[in-house]
């Protein structure tokens, strides 16, 4: 392969990437790894140029700001010629598709006849594994659910993902799904229902005398993706028909996926044998996704919306919301709201007055608490950041604390310049916009105050 060569080697790319990879592992941290590294895949190898695939347009950020001189290392140890990377976002299909999607006119889509298997599957499209930002706490369900997808009816039969509210079960369950669907066509007979409508059915099916219908309907399924199955306690027959049904899919070699809010087990008046089949394959559950994953998934969504969110935008609300994605979704259409209605673009201050009544009052640290936080992440001592000391580090570690006593705890110019010898609020205000400049050119003060931000607890 030769320097000058620009022939696309996607094999050359791959194997080149997953070297840098194999260097990095050694580099960083495991949790780091995991997250922002091991989603990475070298897709193409132009000239000079390695293209890399990443999960969404902020890991472009992400990757470029945090781990460049990483990556610069890792590839001149594991080529032979210098090469640059170009980070390039899965996303951006995703983007395309959406806007084609919604230009597209409406005899167009009813005329697709992907379109007409997914309304007929009850399928979501925009449920899929790339619109699904993989976290630790829920990297072995959707791990467990890829595989299903990729060979159903073969390793875990059922599939049960059990897990707390807008955690993302039903996403899978779909992602699951169109994936099989976009694989297998129309000839793959799968079926999406929740508990409820399926209590709904069948309650129908007993009113008219449809029960032959309904069994046949349910029995001829090649993937059955039945979500929130906790809505069952104590419908019996319900519970007798579903037992059933789960029999002859599982003799037949068709998949099964359930969604509960808790294990099988806990599930209070479950028959006993249906307990069991729902347990009988494999039983994972999701955990509210930890920081850096709300962050992830707050720019994935944005870029998919087409909405420009600076980080520190995404960092207030993904430490305000903790433990429903589905919460973190509605502050972000909040957020556009405001922006589009207000003309304005996303900023702090547009996001904390959007989200004023739909966030949970904020344990609120003391002054303190920041001021020592920061004088710890600096490596100053605390009583120093409040002294007169105009030495550099000293000024940068001050206006950082200045930045968050402002933004964590809501305190104004006065309140600062009051806590720091009687700073006058020009002075303050310089602070501010001080920081807020370095967090976006200057990789190590962003860092850090994002150590600080997120290192304060409440009392
Ligand atoms: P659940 O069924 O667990 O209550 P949902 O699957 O309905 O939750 O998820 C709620 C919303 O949050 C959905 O819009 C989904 O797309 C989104 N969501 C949840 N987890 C993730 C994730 N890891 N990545 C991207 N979006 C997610
Ligand atoms: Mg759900």
């Amino acid at each position: 392969m030769a320097t000058d060569n620009p022939v696309v080697s996607q094999a050359d790319a791959g194997a080149i990437w997953n070297r840098v990879l194999e260097y990095l592992r050694s580099c960083v941290s495991g949790e780091a790894f995991d997250t922002w590294l091991s989603p990475t895949k070298g897709r193409e190898l132009k000239g000079d140029v390695i293209e890399v695939e990443v999960p969404t347009s902020f890991f472009v950020e992400w990757l470029s700001q945090r781990y460049a001189a990483n990556i610069k290392t890792a590839l001149a140890a594991v080529c032979a010629r210098p090469l640059s990377v170009s980070f390039r976002p899965r996303g951006q299909d995703d983007i395309a598709r959406l806007h084609e999607h919604r230009t597209r006119s409406p005899w167009k889509i009813t005329d697709s006849p992907s379109y007409s298997a997914r309304s007929a599957y009850r399928l979501k499209p925009n449920y899929t594994f790339a619109n699904f930002v993989v976290g630790e706490s829920s990297r072995l369900a959707c791990a467990a659910a890829r595989s299903v997808a990729e060979r159903p009816g073969v390793a875990y039969n059922p599939l049960f993902i059990y897990g707390g509210p807008g955690l993302g079960k039903t996403h899978l369950l779909h992602a699951i799904g169109n994936h099989l669907l976009s694989e297998r066509g129309d000839k793959a007979k799968i079926l999406y229902v929740a508990a409820e409508t399926l209590f709904l059915e069948f309650i129908q099916a007993i009113e008219k005398d449809t029960r032959l219908e309904f069994k046949n309907k349910y029995r001829c399924l090649g993937l059955l993706l039945l979500d929130d199955v906790h809505y069952l306690v104590g419908k019996e027959r319900l519970q007798e028909e579903i037992f059933h049904i789960f029999n002859h899919l599982h003799n037949a070699g068709s998949q099964v996926v359930f969604t509960s809010d808790r294990p099988p087990k806990e599930i209070p008046t479950l028959e006993e044998r249906l307990t069991s089949r729902l347990g009988s394959g494999l039983v994972v559950d999701i955990q509210p996704p930890d920081l850096e994953t709300r962050i992830a998934i707050l720019h994935h969504k944005a870029a998919l919306e087409g909405l420009s969110l600076p980080p520190e935008v995404a960092h207030y609300v993904a430490s305000r919301v903790k433990s429903n994605v589905r919460e973190l979704e509605g502050c972000l259409v909040r957020i556009s709201a405001m922006s589009s209605l207000a003309g304005e673009p996303v900023s702090l201050a547009l996001a904390e007055k959007a989200l004023k009544d739909l966030l949970p009052p904020e344990q609120t640290p003391s002054a303190d608490a920041v001021i020592t936080k920061t004088a710890e992440v600096f490596g100053v001592p605390a009583a120093a950041i409040r002294g007169p000391s105009r030495t550099k580090q000293l000024a940068l570690a001050r206006q950082a604390a200045m930045f968050a006593l402002r933004h964590k705890l809501g305190l104004s110019l006065k309140e600062i310049g009051t806590m720091f010898g009687g700073r006058d609020h020009t002075t303050v205000m310089h602070a501010l916009d001080k920081i807020q400049s370095l967090c976006t050119t200057d990789p190590t003060v962003a860092s850090k105050i994002e150590r600080i931000m997120s290192g304060i607890t409440g009392a």
